[in-house]
């Protein structure tokens, strides 16, 4: 067995999931930045998979064909906090996963279990690679991929709230159209949590945040303090058990 440095802090594993514009990943990002820990945005490698169907023609309404090819892309996740990075075969994909065709496609894309069983497989690796440990966002992160995850976050909000926030990171034409950014997010949260293979949902064990109220640096204290009271009991543990 390894041998913990003294000084050295537990490995933490924090899983925050939630729907769209609940805040997810402004909050892990910082969380992690605060805590020295790795970030992983599980929402891009699926944005990424969809970004590479699209663009070898693969029908999306077919979910044999995607199920076909879903080993095919090699997508690979920088998880600085401060520089989070996806790349597809080597390209940068940053830009083009954040494009309307393929947030209105990815929920089809991921709802694919060969799909998921490929990324859920990237995550895990990659979680375990994190040496002081990681903040993992997603859907199905403190149910399905890190089960014992040291802890774990739902983020809700009031569907007006996530699409005003959407609202607001959108730009130019898209911005405007509120009503319609709210359509689109409720009908991606109910394919997302209706999906028969890990749907989005809360573990029986998540804390529940829920941040219509708050602000965002108010969440973030939050989730920081909680993670703090783990990382404290996890060290506790380790020290009794030398
Ligand atoms: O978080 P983001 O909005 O970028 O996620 C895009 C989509 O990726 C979600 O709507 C969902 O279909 C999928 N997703 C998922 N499981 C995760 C993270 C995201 O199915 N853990």
């Amino acid at each position: 067995m390894e041998t913990a440095d003294r000084t050295a802090p537990a490995t933490v594993i924090v899983a925050i999931d939630g729907p769209s514009g609940t805040g997810k990943s402004s909050t892990s990002k910082a969380v992690a930045a605060k805590l020295g820990l790795n970030y992983l945005d599980t929402g891009a490698q699926y944005r990424a998979i969809t970004w590479w169907m699209i663009n070898n023609e693969v029908d999306i309404t077919d979910p044999a064909a995607i199920a076909a090819v879903a080993d095919k892309p090699e997508i690979v996740s920088g998880t600085d906090p401060s520089s989070p990075t996806i790349t597809v075969d080597g390209t940068d994909v940053s830009g083009p996963i954040r494009t309307k065709e393929v947030t209105s496609r990815v929920s089809a894309v991921s709802a694919v279990p060969e799909v998921r069983a490929r990324i859920t497989a990237l995550q895990r690796a990659i979680a375990a690679a994190a040496v002081q440990g990681i903040v993992v966002e997603g859907r199905d992160i403190g149910t399905t991929v890190l089960p014992d995850a040291d802890l774990k976050i739902f983020l809700t909000a009031s569907a007006e709230a996530r699409a005003a926030r959407r609202s607001g990171e959108l730009k130019g034409k898209e911005a405007t159209d509120l009503a319609a950014t709210r359509e689109a997010l409720i009908k991606r949260d109910a394919a997302d949590s209706g999906r028969k293979t890990s749907p989005l949902a809360k573990a029986g064990d998540a804390v529940e945040v829920d941040t219509t109220e708050l602000t965002l640096d108010q969440v973030i204290e939050c989730v920081v303090t909680l993670v703090e009271e783990r990382r404290g009991a996890a060290e506790g543990r380790e020290k009794a058990a030398k």
